[in-house]
């Protein structure tokens, strides 16, 4: 890998009518981030530039170790090296970063300004030894009755697939994100941590963004949280989610046992699955599932579906048997999520004893099943809200028209109607 040109992917996509991102307000930042340089690249540039290469270890550690965001507060560099970097690097891509904390501050909710204005979001999650034993975090990770750190980071700015319950799917799609941009939102939450005394113990790919829609990067990415060198995370705490890009999970399966693979299910239905998530019209669910399966076979590592769960929409005894009938005998576990609202929708979502009524239908045909709950209602963590709400709310009008259409399609889809809307633009095989 070489350090990327950040203009080299061109922006895309309105789709389906729905309010584009906020544009970027200024050009980006040409300099390519630090954190997504190869192995052996910032050495390299060391000696082409005649400083010694042993300076590119004290920037490197400076990035991953330490709390520095500019070249200036690296102290152990001369001056004119710290002059030099600055003209050739960004430190940090994060421009701004705005922290919001709920849950008694179990929940931080970081809003990420890029350089050129595009808002990101992750979301740091703290588990406390206590509250872990018997249930799982959002990796899915089986509590040990240890505290855990886990970090939801975003892939893209916005999102071209335009999951209709979901705050960044309504947004657009704006821009995939570099490589640096993916690790410096990891480095943020760190740094962080770090003035704790504390670790982050897992990474998920399920904030902003298709991540297999960017997946050369979210590789690059993974690589330089694996590598003992730079973050030195291992794969299994790692999970990469999507919405079903198959032949992206298809390349996910070649590569070997790595990282958790999350399938966003929703519906285990077509005609709703293309409502609910409307890359269904390209890959359907079977083919979806058929992947993932083939992911779990060669890997031998469990794959988790996610089911945000939605009052009356798709949560009937009906779903839970479709379910249970695709992922019957599946290495797999099912996570209920009741849904965030969010504004343009009309739905809300299913209240808990639906949810532990449709689990026991799952349960009984011997897959696991776990219920979760978002983390930070209130401040918006569902992906994408807070971003959503700074770009600036859609007229009441244009919300009432989204919201009669989804009615209509979701009413379509519950007839068993197939959609005969074309996939999403901006969402073909592409990886990034
Ligand atoms: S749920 Fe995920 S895939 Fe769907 S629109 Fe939101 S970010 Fe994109």
């Amino acid at each position: 890998m070489t350090a990327e040109d950040p203009a080299a992917k061109p922006a895309n996509v309105p789709l389906f009518g729905l309010r584009p991102a906020p544009s970027a307000v200024r050009p980006r930042d040409p300099r390519p981030g630090i954190s997504g340089l190869a192995p052996g690249e910032l050495e390299a540039w060391m000696t082409a530039n005649g400083h010694p290469a042993f300076r590119a270890r004290q920037v490197l550690d400076a990035a991953w170790r330490g709390k520095q965001t500019t070249f200036a507060e690296i102290h152990t560099l001369p001056p004119a090296i710290r002059e030099a970097l600055d003209a050739a690097f960004r430190l940090d891509t994060m421009a701004e970063t705005e922290i919001l904390a709920t849950d008694g501050g179990l929940t931080e909710k970081a809003l990420h300004r890029l350089s050129d204005g595009l808002l990101i979001e992750s979301v740091l999650m703290h588990y406390p030894a206590r509250d872990l034993a018997g249930a799982r975090d959002a990796a899915g990770a089986r509590g040990a009755n240890r505290e855990r750190h886990t970090l939801c980071i975003s892939s893209q700015a916005g999102c071209a697939v335009g999951c209709p319950f979901c705050a960044t799917g309504e947004l657009g799609m704006e821009r995939d994100l570099e490589t640096a941009e993916i690790l410096d939102q990891v480095r943020n939450a760190q740094r962080r941590l770090t003035a704790d005394g504390k670790r982050l113990t897992n990474i998920v790919f399920m904030g902003m963004g298709e991540p297999l829609l960017n997946l050369d990067r979210v590789l690059a990415s993974i690589e330089a949280l694996n590598d003992p060198v730079r973050f030195g995370l291992g794969a299994r705490h790692i999970t990469v989610s999507t919405s079903g890009v198959v032949p992206g999970i298809r390349r996910l399966t070649a590569l070997g046992p790595q990282f958790t693979l999350a399938v966003s299910l929703h519906a285990a239905r077509n005609p709703l699955r293309d409502v609910l998530v409307p890359l269904n019209r390209r890959w359907p669910v079977e083919e979806v599932v058929a992947a993932a399966r083939e992911h779990a076979a060669t890997t031998g590592r469990r794959v988790t579906y996610e089911m945000t769960m939605i009052d009356g929409i798709n949560d009937t005894d009906g779903d839970a048997d479709a379910l249970a009938v695709l992922l019957r005998g599946d290495l797999a576990h099912v996570n209920l999520i009741p849904m965030n609202q969010v504004a343009h929708t009309p739905w809300t979502g299913t209240p808990i004893a639906v949810v532990e009524r449709f689990a026991e239908r799952v349960r009984a045909a011997g897959i696991a099943v776990t219920i979760r709950f978002n983390r930070g209602t209130e401040i918006g963590a569902a992906c994408g809200q807070l971003a959503a709400e700074h770009a600036g709310q859609p007229t009441p009008i244009v919300v009432q028209r989204r919201r009669e259409r989804i009615v209509a399609q979701s009413a379509a889809a519950l007839r068993g109607e197939r959609s005969d809307e074309p996939a999403p633009a901006g969402t073909g095989e592409g990886s990034g």
